[in-house]
Formats: C-alpha cells, sequence, structure tokens
C-alpha cells in the first residue's frame, strides 16, 4: 500500500505555511503510514490522509489555509480517544504514524518542535484494550537464502521473542509455523518472493498485512549487530545462534524493523527463544483446522473447540500459553511425563487445586501492564492494577512451598515474590486513582512530604489565611485587621482609618479607600505565589513521583517477566487439573513404544457438547505391527469421524502433558497427526472439492512417517465409485508397506469392498460401527465393533433428515434393483461405472425406465396379444411407472 500523497508531491514546500511545511517533511518520510499530526487537543490529517481516512473512518473532510491559494483537505480526530480510531485503521490494514507534540506550545517559540514517537502497525500493538487477552498478537520475519528460511516470530505486547531455522526449500514447513503462530503482519528479504505457495497462503489464508523490508536490515552483518545488542550479548554462541544464519538474519530484520517502528521500549524483549519445529508434534493447516484445536470449522468460534474444553485457566497470561500449549503438542515423552507428574500432583490435592485457582483469579495481564510501563504509556490505574497482582503472589508461593513434582518446584522456584515492587506500588499509588495523571490524587498521602504540603495549601487556603489574619492582629494589636482577596491585587491586609498608626513599617500600601487602607507583605505575597500555583505544582510533583515509580517497577522487568511466564505454567497445568477432575479424565501412559491403545475413550468436545445425553465410549488398538490399519466402516451418522477425531484428540492431549477422557490409555507419542476429513471445498483457490482432497492426500503420503497417526475419512468420494474406491485402496496399500510409509491410520470409508483388504494385508483390521435397524428405522448404537459392514443405511439415515417419502421410497426400490444386479438398471451402470460420476448414473437411470415403457409399448403386438397377455403387460407398465 502506498500513500504516497499525489496532492502532496505536486505542493511547492516553499510555498506552505511554516506549520505545514514541517507536515510535508514528516510525511515525506513516512509515505506509507497514515500520518497523525498532533495539532493541540487533536491528531490532524492533511491532503491524501485526510481524503482517505475521512471516508474509511466517516469523519467530516474540511479544510485548513496551507499557504497555498486551495485549503489543504483535513480531517481530525481527538487526541483523548484516538487508540479507538487508529484500532480501526490497523483493522483495515493500515499503518498509522504519530507525530507528536515534543513541547508544550504555550511555551514553544517559533514552530512546535514535533517528531514522529511510534509508527503503529498490526503487529505492533500495544494497547491491550485493542488486543485480545487470549491470544497473542505476533509479527513474523522470513529471511530466505539459497537453501532454507529463518523466521522469527514476535509479541511486543507481552516481549515474546521465537526464532527457528528452517534448512530446505519445503515450503510446507514454512506454512505449517505461519499457521502456528498466525502473524497478523509480515515483514520478508526480497529472495521470499520465489516462495509462491507462501504467498499465495499469506494472501489467501492468513489475510494479514505483508511487507518486504529494506535488505540492508537482513545483511548478516547488520543483523547480527542487531541481535547482539538487543540482547546484550557478546556472541551469538550465547544465544545458541552460532550456527544459524538465517535465523539470525530474520531476527535482525525483526529488530531493526521494530526499532523504525516502536522507537523506544524495545528493552521490554529481553530473551530470545530458539526453538526447533523438531521438537514439536507435526501439525498441518489442515489438522489444525479439521481437529478444531482452537476454533471450530464452521463459525470460527471457540466454543466447540478443545481450547474451549480445556481452557479453563483464571489469567490471561495463562490464556495465551493455553493456546499456545495446544498449538504446540510434544513429542519428548519425558518432558510429556513432568507436566503429567504436575497434573497428576494437582488432581491428586483438590485443596491445593481449589486454593491455587482462588489465587490466580484476579491477578491481572502482567505481560502486558510490563509492556505499558515500559513504554510509558501506563497510566495510574495500570500500575496499581499490577500490585493488585503482585500482591497475589507471595500467598501464591507459598502454596507451593511443599510440592513434589519438578515441575511444580520449579514454579515455585520461578515465583519472585516481588514484595519490594508491591510495596513501592501500595506506598507511592492511592488505592482508587484516575486513569489519567492530570486528574489528580494519584500519589498517595503520606508518600511525598512537599507533594502533601502543597495539597495541605491547595484544600486548606482558607484556614491557612485565617492563621495568618490572627497571626498579623496579634502582633499589631489591631482587633480589625483583616485579610482579603480581590482580583487586581490579590492577597492583602486592610486596616481600618482609626488604626493606620498601629501599622508595621514593613507593610506596603496598595490601596487607599474612604475608610481603610490595603497593605500587602511578602508573606502574602508568597502564600499567594503558592496557592494560585499548588494545583499546577501538584500536577507536576504527581507526574513525576509517578514517572519515578513507573520507571522503578519499569527496572524489575525481568524479574517481573519470568514470574509472570512461570504463572502461566501454573494457570495451564491447574486448567487440566481442573477439567481432568471435572471431566472424570485418566492419566495417559505416555512413552515411546508405538502404540496407541486406549479403553474407552471419549470424544472431550463432543461429550461436553451433548450435555446430559450420555457418551458412548469405545476402545481402540493401533500399533505399527498387527493392528496398523483400521478401516472403520458403517452407516452414514453413526459416529466414524466422531471416534477417529477422539482418538486424534486423546493423543494431542496426552502429548500437551493433560489427562485424557478415557478409562486408560497408552500413548506411544506420534511425531505428527494427519487428517483428510470431510469436504472442505476450497473455491476461493480455485480448486475443486475432488482436487482439495487429492491434494491433501498427496501431502500426507509425502510429509507422514512410520510414527505419525493419520485420520482418512472417506477419501476418494468426490469422484466415480469405481475411481474412488480404486484410489482409497492405493492409498491404504501404500500406507501399510512399512517401506513406503507404515504409519498407524484409522480410515473410514463406505466403500465395503474395502474390507477384503483384511484377509489380503495381514496389519489392516476392519471395524464397524453398530446399528440396529427396527423395519425402515435405525438406532444407532455409537459402538466400535471388530468386522466390516455391508450396508450403509444412506436411505434410512436420510429419512432422518427430512427427504420426502416419495424419494425415499422410489430409492429402496432402485437399491434393490442395484443390489439383485438385474435389471437395466444395474447392467446400465455397470457398463457406464466408470465413464459417469455416481450422481450421472442415478439420473440416467430414472430417464432408462421411461425408455423401457417406451420400448416396451413399442415392441408389443396388440392385434397378436391375448386379453390376458394385454392385461400382463398393462400390469408390468404400470408397475415400471
Ligand atoms: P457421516 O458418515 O455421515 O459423516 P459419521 O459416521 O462420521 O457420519 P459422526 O459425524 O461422527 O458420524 O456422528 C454423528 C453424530 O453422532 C455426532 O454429531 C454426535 O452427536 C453423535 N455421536 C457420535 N459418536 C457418538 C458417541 N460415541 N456417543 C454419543 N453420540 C455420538
Amino acid at each position: 500500500m502506498k500513500l504516497s500523497s499525489q496532492l502532496m508531491d505536486q505542493v511547492n514546500v516553499e510555498q506552505l505555511s511554516p506549520m505545514m511545511r514541517q507536515y510535508v517533511e514528516m510525511k515525506r518520510a513516512h509515505q506509507d503510514q497514515l500520518l497523525f499530526y498532533r495539532l493541540g487537543d487533536f491528531y490532524e490529517m492533511f491532503f491524501d490522509d485526510a481524503v482517505l481516512v475521512s471516508r474509511e473512518l466517516e469523519l467530516t473532510l474540511t479544510g485548513r489555509d496551507c499557504g497555498l491559494p486551495e485549503r489543504a483537505p483535513m480531517c481530525g480526530v481527538p487526541y483523548h480517544s484516538v487508540d479507538t480510531y487508529i484500532a480501526r485503521l490497523i483493522k483495515k490494514g493500515y499503518k498509522v504514524a504519530i507525530c507528536e507534540q515534543l513541547e508544550n506550545p504555550a511555551l514553544a517559540k517559533g514552530m512546535v518542535k514535533r517528531d514522529i514517537i511510534r509508527v503503529v502497525t498490526p503487529g505492533t500493538l500495544i494497547e491491550s484494550d485493542i488486543l485480545d487477552e487470549g491470544s497473542n498478537n505476533f509479527i513474523c520475519s522470513i529471511c530466505c537464502g539459497e537453501n532454507g528460511c529463518g523466521l522469527s516470530f514476535c509479541d511486543i505486547s507481552t516481549g515474546e521473542m521465537n526464532v527457528t531455522q528452517l534448512e530446505g526449500k519445503d515450503q510446507g514447513m514454512v506454512i505449517n509455523e505461519l499457521g502456528k503462530f498466525r502473524p497478523n503482519e509480515i515483514i520478508y528479504n526480497a529472495a521470499f518472493m520465489d516462495r509462491q505457495e507462501v504467498i499465495a497462503f499469506i494472501r489467501e489464508k492468513l489475510c494479514c498485512t505483508a511487507d518486504q523490508w529494506d535488505e540492508e536490515y537482513f545483511e548478516e552483518n547488520a543483523a547480527q549487530l542487531a541481535v547482539l545488542q538487543q540482547f546484550g550479548v557478546r556472541s551469538l554462541l550465547e544465544l545458541g545462534l552460532e550456527d544459524m544464519p538465517l535465523a539470525v538474519e530474520s531476527l535482525g530484520g525483526l529488530i531493526a524493523y521494530l526499532r523504525e517502528t516502536q522507537r523506544t521500549g524495545m528493552e521490554r524483549i529481553q530473551t530470545v527463544k530458539l526453538y526447533n519445529e523438531a521438537q514439536y508434534m507435526r501439525l498441518d493447516l489442515t489438522a489444525r483446522k479439521n481437529l478444531e484445536l482452537t476454533e471450530t470449522m464452521r463459525s470460527r468460534e471457540k466454543r466447540g473447540s478443545l481450547l474451549w474444553v480445556l481452557d479453563k485457566t483464571r489469567t490471561s497470561m495463562g490464556k495465551r500459553l493455553m493456546k499456545a500449549t495446544i498449538e504446540q503438542p510434544l513429542i519428548s515423552a519425558a518432558i510429556i511425563n513432568r507436566r503429567l507428574n504436575a497434573v497428576e500432583e494437582l488432581t491428586g490435592d483438590g485443596v491445593l487445586m481449589d486454593n491455587i485457582v482462588d489465587q490466580l483469579t484476579g491477578i491481572y495481564d502482567m505481560e502486558r501492564l510490563m509492556t505499558k510501563i515500559v513504554y510509558g504509556s501506563a497510566s495510574p490505574r495500570d500500575l496499581t492494577s499490577l500490585g493488585c497482582a503482585l500482591q497475589r503472589i507471595p500467598p501464591l508461593r507459598q502454596l507451593l512451598e511443599e510440592v513434589r513434582c519438578g515441575e511444580l518446584q520449579d514454579i515455585y522456584s520461578r515465583l519472585d515474590p516481588l514484595t519490594d515492587v508491591a510495596q513501592l506500588i501500595a506506598q507511592a499509588i492511592s488505592d482508587d486513582p484516575p486513569i489519567a495523571l492530570k486528574d489528580g490524587d494519584v500519589v498517595r498521602k503520606g508518600y511525598d512530604q512537599q507533594l502533601d504540603e502543597v495539597r495541605y495549601l491547595a484544600d486548606h487556603t482558607k484556614e491557612v489565611i485565617a492563621s495568618i489574619e490572627a497571626k498579623e492582629r496579634e502582633r499589631t494589636g489591631i482587633k480589625s485587621l483583616k485579610v482579603g482577596y480581590n482580583k487586581v491585587f490579590g492577597y492583602y491586609i486592610e486596616v481600618t482609618r482609626t488604626n493606620l498608626d498601629q501599622v508595621p513599617a514593613e507593610y506596603i500600601r496598595k490601596q487607599t479607600l474612604a475608610n481603610c487602607e490595603r497593605y500587602i507583605t511578602q508573606e502574602l505575597k508568597d502564600l499567594e505565589a503558592r496557592v494560585l500555583g499548588a494545583q499546577q505544582q501538584i500536577l507536576e510533583l504527581e507526574s513525576r513521583i509517578f514517572e519515578e515509580v513507573r520507571n522503578a517497577v519499569s527496572a524489575q522487568l525481568s524479574r517481573i517477566q519470568s514470574t509472570a511466564a512461570a504463572i502461566a505454567r501454573l494457570d495451564v497445568l491447574t486448567s487440566f487439573a481442573v477439567v481432568s477432575v471435572r471431566g472424570d479424565y485418566v492419566r495417559p501412559v505416555v512413552d515411546v513404544s508405538d502404540e496407541i491403545v486406549i479403553e474407552d475413550g471419549r470424544h472431550p468436545v463432543v461429550e461436553e457438547l451433548l450435555a446430559g445425553t450420555p457418551f458412548v465410549p469405545n476402545d481402540v488398538n493401533l500399533n505399527n505391527r498387527e493392528n496398523q490399519i483400521a478401516i472403520i466402516t458403517g452407516p452414514n451418522m453413526a459416529g466414524k469421524s466422531t471416534y477417529m477425531r477422539q482418538v486424534a484428540l486423546i493423543t494431542l492431549m496426552a502429548q500437551i502433558g493433560c489427562f485424557v477422557p478415557a478409562r486408560s490409555a497408552h500413548i506411544g507419542v506420534v511425531d505428527a497427526i494427519f487428517t483428510r476429513v470431510g469436504a472442505s471445498d476450497d473455491l476461493s483457490t480455485g480448486q475443486s472439492t475432488f482436487m482439495v482432497e487429492m491434494n491433501e492426500v498427496a501431502q500426507i503420503l509425502k510429509c507422514a512417517t512410520s510414527k505419525s497417526l493419520l485420520i482418512l475419512d472417506e477419501i476418494g468420494r468426490g469422484t466415480s465409485t469405481f475411481d474412488g474406491m480404486s484410489i482409497a485402496r492405493a492409498v491404504i496399500e501404500y500406507i501399510a508397506d512399512k517401506k513406503k510409509l507404515g504409519a498407524k491410520t484409522l480410515f473410514a470409508t463406505h466403500y465395503h469392498e474395502l474390507t477384503v483388504l483384511e484377509s489380503i494385508i495381514p496389519c489392516v483390521k476392519n471395524y464397524n460401527i453398530a446399528v440396529k435397524k427396527r423395519g425402515e428405522e435405525i438406532i444407532f448404537l455409537r459402538r466400535i465393533l471388530p468386522g466390516g459392514v455391508d450396508d450403509s443405511y444412506g436411505i434410512e439415515v436420510s429419512k432422518l433428515a427430512g427427504i420426502p417419502q416419495w424419494v425415499i421410497n422410489r430409492a429402496f426400490q432402485v437399491l434393490e434393483g442395484l443390489e439383485n444386479g438385474t435389471g437395466v438398471e444395474a447392467a446400465k451402470i455397470r457398463t457406464r461405472g466408470k465413464a459417469r460420476t455416481e450422481e450421472q448414473q442415478q439420473m440416467a437411470f430414472v430417464d432408462e425406465n421411461a425408455e423401457l415403457l417406451k420400448r416396451r409399448l413399442r415392441e408389443a403386438d396388440v392385434d397378436a396379444m391375448s386379453p390376458r397377455d394385454a392385461l400382463n403387460l398393462l400390469y408390468e407398465l404400470k408397475k415400471l411407472v
């Protein structure tokens, strides 16, 4: 997006007014951004920016004299509500440069100094009211090289930075990482332009802002320097990045971009986490979507997803970590078991679990509060929120004093009580401060003596004056002496004529009235200056003290940050424990075996959604030997998809370290879960349903390993029966072959012919989901049983959906013909089977009845017929109709 202003380019800068000249110079350096130019209580936009913003935000477009014959188009927004306007523009994909007044316009000599203080972009938001508390807001930097690429993901609102390096040119891996972090903004180097598949993914699926960033920042030396400076280390070795040039270049490029846009607050990013995608279970975007990990496929809502069931976290930090945890299942059995130990300890001690939940409740978003504090944008209320959160840490720590497992002990050791910081905030900031500093009463009484004195003066002017009056009366002996105030002379002492001889020499006469004289004294002048300046002084003192406290808290960033991270971990583990207790989940045995054996497993989400109706539990027994592939047949609606997803979700839950909905589970870790489920039309990319299906299958067969778990639902249904069945069989044979793939697989199909494979391939086993038939009705038993079925009950199920009875009857008739393998219907289908799709065949078949009818009539020799033959023909014709 280039917002180079034509109008602005044409203007002759010399003719512009000084302020407009300042504006134009700034705008020229920020052509790709909308420039919000601070002018008093407003942020104004001019020229093309004004035209565009007034249209986008429905603001009135006005004009302003600018030195040219024509007025400059102008629109503006009030400074106090600027965040909401910026948020709306960012959502629409714009970037906003904020130009601030750097001095008080009232005191400025000549042009007010202004400068860009920050460029707000979709990936660099820090305003917690715009951000979703349960999700990170990542910006991604991609640096592609000859044979690989570096990827960095940063959430500046929490200070989190991740980096990795992917070897080779597999674009799918880059897409997977992008799908995992779902950044809101991407910057990339020139070489990235080759990766057309990734570019298409960003454009069509992520739909986020993506811009090429200056090549010089990705350059090896510049990038290295930026990285070393940012993390305060002397060599890349200290960060583990010594052999990762592309990772360093992507990181360096990102740091430069953040410096350019943020200007301040870079110290918020203190650490970088180097990760390797091989540490986590591989989940491509299709699997994430199909398994509905964090949102449902249809409505893209959290309700109905695995996250919805598992997320009982109490803090925003915990919420974000929960989401990230579900998105990144582990593959190290040792680390998984560490987490499971913690969940077990918590589920085993209900009191401890409940107490932790209580303490976590009410801990505000320390990570995002710290960002505001470091950036200097924290309000007084933000500071008290942090203070409240910190006060909960010592009791939380105390609860964990006697925990036994390594994971909880580690969390305990990372919880810094931070009592010093909590105390500082409690002592310095009042309990219920206003949002804005200028509203006063921010600093607590008793914290600063000077402030207390000024406040006393402001609040007790009358008493102070009365005390001066009393003192002067006593000193001079003039009983009628009065202290008064008027606008011209300010405070004065009034003495009646009769007492003039008692006036002390140091009184300075200011005014003579008919029966009295008015004087001022040095003391009164001082008082006046103090009273009149008190409010201003209070504000100045309050903001100085507030800033000192904020800076002192900011200096403790790393302690607070690591404590916040520990709280997030505790929150996630406690949430797992809470869900496990409520849902009656069990601890899975997790190891490196090749088994997936589940007894009485349940689907965590369907079970929750059924609320009341009992969920029928089912077993599974998969391994890489005799039970490698399960072919699952059964009527529509019987529960095949539910069953297969349940196996995938239980495996995934075990690998994130959570208990699972089952009576028992033994999960040998899988390196990936792949899914091919249902029809996911991708018409936006110009692909047919069948093409999408085949692409997904191709991808699975290419990327899966013998350690993966494959969920394949109705492969081959998007084409003609024979083609589809042939593809399905070939896919099974390929997966079954240990030399080719050998992955554990659940394969649901309506092609009952495939069940024959059980007797041909030793590692294939047949299962079916049981139903009972009563007349035309079927009853779903939802039980998985060994063996295949030879009936889909598709017609019975369609009846349940409300298909008209005529169609149902006719369908049964057609089916009968097909099953008998007799009649024109079956014959025609047999001969044309390959060429036509199933639907076409059925349509043709209806036409063929009419054809048959005509033929029988044509062939009938009516003259030669006996009355009995004629009657029989009539019966036959009627039957055909
Ligand atoms: P199709 O072949 O038409 O895609 P399917 O066999 O895959 O159907 P599912 O979509 O898995 O059927 O299940 C249909 C519905 O049955 C689910 O939405 C769920 O409400 C219910 N169901 C499935 N399994 C169970 C179960 N084990 N216990 C209770 N209800 C279940």
